[in-house]
């Protein structure tokens, strides 16, 4: 998709309500980072073997964003990053949404945490830095995560659009305080990859998404 600091990232469009699944390809070091591993995970799975996966970093833990986590730590043993306020919705269909929507998916019974991050949090990945942004709003949970000119906004941020609030634990002016004071805080060439939707930038929203102003 795109090439940062050396960094790939790839994009895959997964399950059915279209989650963006993200892999961050460092192919000097062959590690990777694997953000939010929706359902039917197969072609990212493609996409990182014979890498060393890192981390996997959700950015919240409705079920499109988590249906590929059991067989992506089949795969790969990988670690399993989530903010506390989540750790429980993993394991429980009723609190990730999958009970809810059974129309459209089975329920979702992830693996657990491996570790729980929080606001401000720094991680380390080929070198590189990762800050942990809490996004709390469309979940109680909801973490943004920053690398360098990108950030992965989860559901907190799309383009044109913000995350909906109706959900349990949703709040809608909650959702509006974390983008402007964390998300419109980045400089605005950020460029920002959502959890649905095509990629952005921070200015771009910052100017004419018509729900923040
Ligand atoms: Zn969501
Ligand atoms: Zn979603």
């Amino acid at each position: 998709m795109r090439e940062s600091m050396n960094l790939r990232i790839e994009r895959f469009v997964l399950g059915p309500v279209q989650a963006n699944a993200y892999a961050l390809l460092d192919d000097d070091r062959r590690e990777a980072v694997v953000v939010d591993p929706g359902a039917e995970p197969e072609a990212l799975l493609a996409a990182i073997e014979g890498y060393h996966v890192v981390y996997v970093l959700l950015t919240h833990a409705h079920f499109d964003h988590i249906a590929g986590l059991g067989a992506l730590k089949a795969a790969t043993g990988a670690p399993i990053l989530i903010h506390p306020n989540e750790a429980a919705w993993l394991r429980d269909p009723a609190l990730n949404g999958s009970a809810y929507f059974s129309s459209i998916t089975p329920p979702v019974v992830a693996p657990k945490a491996d570790r729980l991050i929080d606001d401000d949090e720094v991680l380390s990945f080929a070198g590189r830095k990762v800050t942990v942004l809490h996004v709390p709003g469309h979940s109680p949970g909801s973490l943004a995560y920053r690398i360098g000119d990108v950030v992965f906004a989860g559901d907190a941020l799309f383009a044109g659009s913000i995350g909906r609030t109706d959900l349990p634990g949703g709040d809608h002016e909650t959702l509006l305080r974390s983008i402007r004071e964390k998300l419109y805080a980045l400089p605005p060439a950020t460029i920002v990859y959502p959890g649905h939707g095509p990629e952005t930038t921070i200015g771009r929203e910052r100017s004419s998404n018509p729900y923040v102003r």
